[in-house]
């Protein structure tokens, strides 16, 4: 969350006023005008808000009718949910390296193909663009689907197009740490696909199936048992307000990251983009020649900076229940293992993409704020000039 303001507040108060909290028979539709906003700003024919942009996730592979035996690559970097979301529809995350912009690795992505893998997920970590032509050049030579998680990227492009609407089916979060919120969580699932917008509306409120959200006049798909990811109007509200702020909050932090990288650029050499236009820039990302270079920078004063490897359940090495293959309580119902995965690639070991470990170790990110006076940009340029002449 970067910014909020009255706009939220006065959108919730008309919503609680109205006692009308219910998406599916509230005359304020606050909801469906979210979702409406969300279409017309990414360029994409269906959007649902869900409670999480993980229950998007979840959705999205469902609707692709991804289950056991089947095979999904996420990228070793990358939040623990993007695998999680694999797992809960009863697949096998297979773990690829992330290459040098820290995102999916579309050589090692080919490497990890195997005759059970069903679909890629590129991950646009910290708003990063992943390259997704490559991606989509090894997906449509094995026949494979893209869920793109966007989650950290709302709003970021490549090549033009809103990260999210490239691949088959993309999501995104609202939560509190995201580019925009839709009150503390929140979340979204987008698509082009008719038959995947219909099958997640099933998913996300298998019970009622009485809301299409004004984007269709009946479900063609048959109904099957799903769960509950609807969200209230409250949500809708702040994020209907949210959504008007996305482009100008996005615009604030290219701006101040754009000065900050231009600044510094003659003393340091920054993670390589796959489109820097396009990327949110809530970081700036530094590349160093070594892990001990990268620390002694990252902790020089008034820099405040994080190198990647730490960053916890963001690392494949630190997804314990993933590496230790703890897929349920239920013994049964755990995708590890049932008998349908017993022959495919859960063969993780922390060793397993040396590269993604690498990289993440020699790079260092400095979070930015959209809300930064020139003064603040300029003590984090001075901070970042005097600690690169010290090291
Ligand atoms: C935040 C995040 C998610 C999950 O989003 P929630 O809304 O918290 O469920 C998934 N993937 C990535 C990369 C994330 O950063």
């Amino acid at each position: 969350m970067f910014r909020i303001g009255h706009e939220e507040i006065n959108a919730v108060k008309d919503v609680i006023e109205s006692r009308e909290l219910f998406k599916v028979n509230s005359s304020m539709h606050a909801v469906e005008n979210a979702e409406k906003k969300l279409r017309e700003i990414m360029g994409v024919d269906y959007a649902i808000m869900m409670t999480s942009g993980k229950a998007a996730l979840i959705s999205a592979l469902i609707a692709l009718g991804i289950g056991p035996g089947d095979e999904v690559i996420v990228p070793g970097y990358t939040y623990i949910a993007s695998a999680i979301a694999v797992v809960a529809v009863g697949a096998i995350p297979v773990i690829a390296e992330v290459d040098e912009t820290l995102t999916l690795d579309a050589n090692d992505v080919e490497k990890k193909v195997s005759k059970y893998t069903k679909a890629i997920m590129p991950v646009h970590i910290q708003g990063f663009p992943s390259n997704m032509d490559a991606l989509k050049a090894v997906a449509e030579k094995h026949g494979l689907f893209i869920v793109e998680d966007s989650c950290q990227a709302d709003g970021g492009r490549y090549h033009g197009k809103r990260l999210g609407t490239i691949g088959d089916a993309g999501a995104y979060s609202f939560n509190y740490y995201k580019v925009i919120t839709a009150g503390g969580e929140g979340g979204a699932l987008v698509t082009n696909n008719r038959q995947i917008f219909e099958r997640g509306l099933i998913y996300h409120d298998s019970s009622a199936i009485a809301y299409f959200g004004n984007q269709l006049d009946s479900i063609t798909e048959p109904v099957f048992c799903g769960t509950e990811y609807r969200v209230g109007e409250v949500m809708g509200a702040i994020l209907g307000a949210q959504l008007d702020r996305l482009d100008s909050i996005l615009a604030d932090l290219r701006r101040i990251h754009n000065k900050i990288t231009s600044a510094v650029s003659d003393v340091t050499t920054f993670v390589p983009s796959n489109d820097r236009d396009g990327a949110c820039c809530t970081t700036v990302a530094l590349r160093f020649e070594s892990e001990k270079e990268a620390r002694a920078f990252a902790i020089s004063e008034g820099v405040n900076g994080t190198l990647p490897i730490d960053t916890g359940k963001h690392v494949y090495t630190n997804w314990t229940p993933i590496m230790e293959k703890r897929g349920a309580l239920n013994p049964l119902s755990d995708p590890f293992k049932r008998p349908e995965n017993a022959h495919l690639n859960m063969n993780y070991s922390p060793d397993m993409c040396p590269k993604t470990l690498e990289y993440l170790s020699r790079s260092v990110y400095i979070p930015i704020h959209s809300e930064w006076s020139d003064d603040v940009v300029e003590s984090k340029i001075a901070a970042i000039r005097r600690a690169l002449s010290d090291n």
